[in-house]
């Protein structure tokens, strides 16, 4: 049976035994296989806006059914250019600084594979988006984690320590990757602190990888601020996002990096060899997408906000300690109260028992022990979908020690 298992193993690259598969993407077949309700994975349940899937519909007719251009059809580059001009105030070449991928997914990694050599660092603020750790690893690139922790008062903020950011800066570190509104903790970065992280870029000569999925997902007063608008950042910041969480279509995979020239020419040369480019008439809906309306955003925002003030009274009252999120779509929560030995073994419980996936909060840690105690909840669901999660979490009611 070893000379089995070590004959298979001589086959893979070393790589992959440094990271596992999705625990995300585990959980949503987990609530397959268990008819649980999915508040683990963030996709929206409930439909598109009605425009854009007209326009993927007639750019299917139209026969937009060969490849687009290798970095992005023409129309959606000139509509990401003309919305960063307008919400963000950065002017974008959409000729020379846009590469569109298939999905944001795909926009970091090229951005990663694009940018590292073996032995170069990468800062990476923890609990992070679980993609972001075997990034770092398929690319050859060293992930330093530095701690976001949790906020100690009922509407406090997740923080950092100055002195842990400054200590991750390195003179072989290369990028640092952001990501605001953040997943999963929905910490939205102020300026005060994107100011900061800039001063570090720009003392030790760092590129900033921020991720901007959420940029339009915010509650109350919380404002989103692209790290490439502050002064020094405009050359040495890639900016990602993409269409899946602004307009409800995870499955459409369109995304794309922002960067200037000479970074972009990098990012397309690998993405066209990884997959030549992203699906042609769903970037035609993708500029019709971007052309939205003003007011479209705000009922976006304002739904989320619904939705969120919908899920966590309830999470409260089953025994969970909640971290209200400023932005995203997740809530971060503490287990404590439940007794059980980890986020694993609860998050099981949950799925099996009470019929509710959500994600184990290790799965966003470099060490396993700093999650172990936390989970995540996605409510980007429909009333109903709340309202069952909700009946059935009010079963764990009674189940708290304390
Ligand atoms: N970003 C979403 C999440 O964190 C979905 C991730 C994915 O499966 N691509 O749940």
């Amino acid at each position: 049976m070893a000379d089995v298992a070590a004959q298979q193993r001589h086959f893979l690259s070393g790589k992959v035994e440094h990271f596992t598969e999705s625990v995300i993407r585990e959980m949503t077949r987990q609530a397959m296989l268990y008819g649980a309700i999915n508040l683990a994975q963030g996709f929206p349940d409930f439909p598109a806006p009605a425009e854009i899937k007209q326009a993927a519909q007639e750019a299917v007719a139209a026969d937009i059914n060969q490849y687009a251009i290798t970095w992005g059809a023409k129309n959606l580059r000139q509509a990401i250019a003309r919305k960063m001009q307008e919400w963000q105030g950065i002017s974008v070449d959409p000729e020379k600084e846009v590469t569109v991928c298939c999905g944001s997914t795909e926009a970091m990694i090229s951005t990663l594979l694009a940018v590292s050599n073996a032995g170069d660092e990468v800062v990476i603020f923890e609990p992070f988006y679980e993609n972001y750790g075997p990034d770092s690893v398929l690319c050859g690139a060293k992930p330093r984690f530095v701690k976001l922790r949790p906020p100690t008062s009922k509407d406090g903020e997740w923080t950092f320590a100055e002195q842990e950011l400054r200590a991750a800066f390195h003179n072989n570190t290369k990028a640092i990757i952001l990501n605001t509104p953040n997943n999963p903790t929905g910490k939205v970065f102020s300026r005060a602190e994107l100011e900061l992280i800039r001063n570090l870029c720009v003392e030790f000569n760092v590129l900033a990888i921020t991720d901007e999925i959420y940029e339009h997902i915010l509650y109350e007063d919380a404002q989103h601020v692209s790290i490439a608008r502050l002064d020094g950042m405009r050359d040495r910041t890639v900016t990602i996002n993409g269409l899946s969480k602004s307009y409800s279509v995870t499955g459409w995979r369109v995304g794309w990096a922002v960067a200037p020239p000479s970074i972009t020419n990098a990012i397309r040369k690998v993405h066209d060899f990884l997959t030549v480019g992203a699906p042609a008439p769903l970037q035609e809906a993708g500029a019709v997408a971007l052309d939205l309306p003003a007011i479209y955003y705000q009922r976006l925002a304002e739904n989320y906000r619904t939705r969120r003030d919908h899920l966590m009274p309830a999470l409260v009252e089953a025994g969970f300690r909640c971290f209200r999120p400023r932005g995203a779509y997740y809530v971060m929560t503490d287990i404590s109260a439940f007794g059980f030995p980890d986020d694993v073994a609860f998050t099981q419980y949950l799925v099996k028992e009470i019929g509710v996936a959500a994600v184990p909060g290790s799965s966003f840690y470099g060490d396993p022990r700093d999650g172990a105690q936390q989970v995540r909840f996605a409510f980007c669901k429909r009333d109903q979908t709340l309202d069952e999660a909700a009946r059935r979490l009010r079963k764990l009611h009674g189940n708290t020690q304390g």
